[in-house]
């Protein structure tokens, strides 16, 4: 099969899982495939073993053969990220149905030193989710069960391969919803939220997975399943070792099962998308909406103008109110419709009475809510449409939330495009930068001086997406040496041989 057939059997593959939400409208303007992890990130492979025939018959032992794809077509696009940012070199991808497949597959690697590279739904930013080498590619999207619900405690319990926006369908029917979302909601898995420890759009309201998740199962590199699958609210019997694989990016284990809290599914929603002059008036609405909204607000997200222009032409659709320099977007998750609605309709009346807001629109009708939600969710697949696109994802303190767009766009001139957004409660921004096709020249002269800009601010090098293959050299920006210590110790503690996602988080040099 030629090259342009496959890339265009994963363009295919990449619709068709991804058609229920945005990224099902991702276009791509280019056929070339994307250049080797190995080759951009300049990555020497590691002493690991080559994955024989021997190994293959062994997996196809353990799964049955349809579960253990080894067509260079078939594997195709499980070796490529989202973003075409990465592409790995795999020769397999094994597809568990439960832990005990997972744990066989890894006691056998492990003793055999195969590399592991865990994967999700495979929308991760950071290159995480692919290999760099030829690791096996071990898929967890036909771990899709749901095990239980309680109503009372709001407490779900599935494994971990099942898909955000199915798992928030399930609990809505039964009046909750997952404490998360995110734009690639109808993609990512919930195992792969965990891993990444993945933020999103309400944050704000109902914080960080830390929090919400109570209990993980997962797999260690050496095949001993850890049962951290408990459901209570309070338990601080030892050490709360479902954090080592919160966030830890498919690192120290492989996450099989999940237990979360999910709150209760809110009476009453309310949107309204506002138009705003400048940055600083951002944060004085922010202020402002935190005292008068108070416990209902549930997002408030800022887009630039380039953003959001961007996701218009991307859905061509107009926005609701006209062009301004900055866009803020709010919600509120409240229990009483009309006084939720009359209360954000009084904020937006004062705001622009205050001058703060110059327009805006509220509304409470689901079809236009998700109207205004999809100009916000849909800029990263705007951006990518047609061009290559580098994506940043940092922590700032709020004051300079916005400074380094632009500062970028002064540097870059007209070699770039650049646009900022994202979840101003959090303090994290997501800066694009758009070109027409990848070069080193327009990378250099972003990096490291992006990096360099936030860390004189105190900011976080990663914010929501971790650091996967794409950022492991960039730890020393923002965490202490000591800390990337313990990292390193714990690595070794959970997987000496360190088969599991080997080049991802933890940088090499030791620097
Ligand atoms: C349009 C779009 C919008 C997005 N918006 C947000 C956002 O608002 N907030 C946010 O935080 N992220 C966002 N993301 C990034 C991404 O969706 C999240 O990082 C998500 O949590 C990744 O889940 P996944 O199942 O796709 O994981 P993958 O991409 O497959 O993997 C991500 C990492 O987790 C590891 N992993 C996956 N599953 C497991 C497992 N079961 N056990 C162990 N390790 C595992 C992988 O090895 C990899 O390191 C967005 C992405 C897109 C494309």
């Amino acid at each position: 099969m030629s090259l342009l057939s496959m890339f265009n059997l994963l363009n295919v593959f990449i619709r068709h899982v991804s058609k229920q939400n945005v990224l099902g409208k991702l276009q791509y303007s280019s056929q070339v495939l994307p250049q080797f992890s190995s080759e951009k990130f300049n990555k020497t492979r590691k002493e690991f073993s080559l994955v024989e025939l021997k190994d293959i018959d062994y997996f196809k032992k353990i799964l049955d053969k349809n579960r253990v794809l080894t067509e260079e077509s078939d594997v195709l696009p499980f070796n490529i990220d989202w973003f075409k940012n990465c592409r790995g070199q795999s020769k397999v991808v094994l597809k568990p149905k439960s832990a005990q497949e997972v744990s066989q597959i890894l006691s056998y690697c492990n003793q055999r030193k195969i590399a592991v590279c865990p994967q999700g739904g495979n929308t991760g930013v950071v290159g995480g989710g692919v290999p760099m080498f030829d690791e096996v590619i071990l898929n967890l999207s036909l771990m899709n069960q749901i095990i239980s619900l309680d109503d009372i405690s709001g407490t779900l319990v599935c494994e971990a391969g099942c898909i955000l926006e199915n798992l928030d369908n399930y609990v809505r029917e039964h009046e909750l919803i997952m404490p998360l979302d995110l734009g690639a909601k109808g993609t990512c898995h919930i195992g792969g939220n965990v891993s990444t420890n993945a933020g999103g759009i309400r944050l704000l309201r109902y914080g960080n997975l830390h929090g919400s998740i109570l209990g993980v199962e997962a797999v260690k590199a050496d095949g001993t399943i850890v049962n951290c699958l408990k459901t209570l609210k309070k338990d601080n019997t030892g050490y709360h070792l479902k954090h080592l694989f919160i966030g830890s990016e498919g690192t120290l284990g492989v996450v099989t099962k999940v237990a979360i809290h999910c709150p209760v599914k809110p009476k009453s929603v309310t949107v309204g998308l506002f138009g705003l002059h400048n940055f600083e008036n951002i944060l004085k609405l922010y202020r402002s909406a935190k005292s008068s909204l108070g416990e209902i607000l549930s997002a408030f997200e800022m887009c630039d103008r380039d953003a959001l222009n961007s996701s218009s032409k991307y859905l061509k659709q107009s926005l609701p109110i006209s062009e301004y320099p900055f866009y803020v977007l709010v919600e509120t998750h409240g229990s009483n419709e009309t006084h939720d609605e009359e209360k954000l309709t009084q904020f937006l009346s004062k705001e622009m009475e205050s001058g703060l807001v110059l327009d805006g629109t509220v509304t409470s009708e689901p079809g236009k809510m998700q109207n205004i939600w999809s100009f916000r969710e849909s800029i990263p697949a705007a951006d990518l449409a047609g061009a290559y696109l580098h994506t940043y994802d940092v922590s700032l303190p709020q004051n300079c939330y916005y400074e380094i767009v632009p500062l970028l766009r002064e540097r870059l001139g007209n070699k770039a495009r650049v646009s900022g957004f994202g979840h101003i409660g959090d303090g994290n921004i997501h800066i694009d930068v758009i070109v027409p096709e990848y070069s080193t020249e327009v990378t250099n002269l972003i990096e490291p001086f992006l990096f360099e800009e936030v860390a004189k601010r105190n900011g976080s090098v990663s914010a929501e997406h971790g650091l996967g293959c794409r950022k492991p050299h960039l730890i020393h920006y923002s965490v202490d040496e000591t800390a990337v210590q313990l990292m390193r110790d714990l690595k070794n503690v959970m997987d000496p041989n360190g088969i599991l996602n080997p080049y991802k988080v933890l940088p090499d040099d030791g620097v």
